[in-house]
């Protein structure tokens, strides 16, 4: 356990059901609840690699907040943090968002593996921008610490405020991640702008917000200015995307789903 600060308390790398149940066991998790009962400690996190203790903490609903590693190697099985499935991180991404839980992304270049085409799995560099909007872009985070090592690497981390959309454009990963990721959305973009004006990236991630039960998702999803049934089924998301996602008779299925 370490203390952030007066008013936050953050469960310290916690991987294992045996690290948790010795929080539990020496009474450390009853301390920080007592504390937060008093008011002392407003708001309690969790850090964590691991998809599985993470849902086993949420299901305890005293989370407000965890430090997650999201990374292209993490969420396509490469790494030794590469734990989970694809599936299962995403649903776990999903899940913070709906449980108002907050993620901070740790670890969102790997060490700098994920820079260097020598040491990446995928055998080519990402740029920091790259990495930066990948996280960026899951749902549930808030933040993402990028962890730079000296000067020079937290002004690169601090130049994605002025990169441009093309620049921050990390599709390429789907060149590269393994087949069981295809036809599936990760919300990146790539496939923007469409001719009839829909934000796709934003309505998917509506939409699989929606399917796992977060109730606001739907109201989210009513207020954008398109919606599904603005589809002109034109082709060209279809055409553009590189995780092979049929966004078209997708946005039939979010219609449908919808009703709008
Ligand atoms: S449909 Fe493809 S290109 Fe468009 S946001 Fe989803 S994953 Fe990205
Ligand atoms: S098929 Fe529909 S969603 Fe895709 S680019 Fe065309 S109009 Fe937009």
């Amino acid at each position: 356990m370490k203390r952030r600060s007066s008013k936050q308390y953050s469960m310290h790398c916690l991987n294992e059901e045996s690290d948790l149940r010795t929080y539990e066991k020496h009474g450390i998790l009853k301390f920080i609840m007592d504390l937060k009962d008093q008011g002392v400690v407003k708001y309690v996190g969790l850090s964590t690699h691991a998809p599985e203790l993470a849902n086993k903490v949420l299901d305890m609903k005293i989370l407000d907040m965890m430090m997650f590693s999201i990374n292209p190697m993490y969420d396509f099985g490469q790494g030794d943090f590469a734990l989970g499935s694809t599936g299962e991180r995403q649903t776990l991404y999903r899940r913070c968002e709906k449980e108002g839980v907050g993620i901070s992304v740790m670890k969102p270049f790997n060490a700098g593996q994920l820079l260097d085409a020598a040491k990446s799995p995928f055998h080519q560099a990402l740029t920091p921008a790259q990495c930066l909007q990948y996280a960026l872009d899951k749902p549930g985070v808030l933040t993402v610490v990028g962890g730079p090592g000296n000067v020079e690497q937290l002004k690169e981390i601090l130049s994605f405020l002025d990169t441009t959309e093309e620049e921050r454009d990390y599709s390429i990963i789907g060149s590269f991640t393994p087949d069981d990721s295809v036809g599936k959305c990760v919300y990146c973009k790539h496939c923007h702008p469409c001719p009839a004006g829909l934000n796709i990236g934003l309505i998917n991630k509506y939409y699989d917000l929606s399917l796992q039960g977060d109730v606001m998702a739907k109201d989210h999803y009513l207020t954008l200015e398109k919606h599904a049934s603005d589809c002109i089924k034109c082709g060209h998301c279809n055409k553009r995307c590189p995780f092979s996602v049929q966004q078209q008779e997708r946005m039939e299925e979010i219609r449908e789903y919808f009703g709008k």
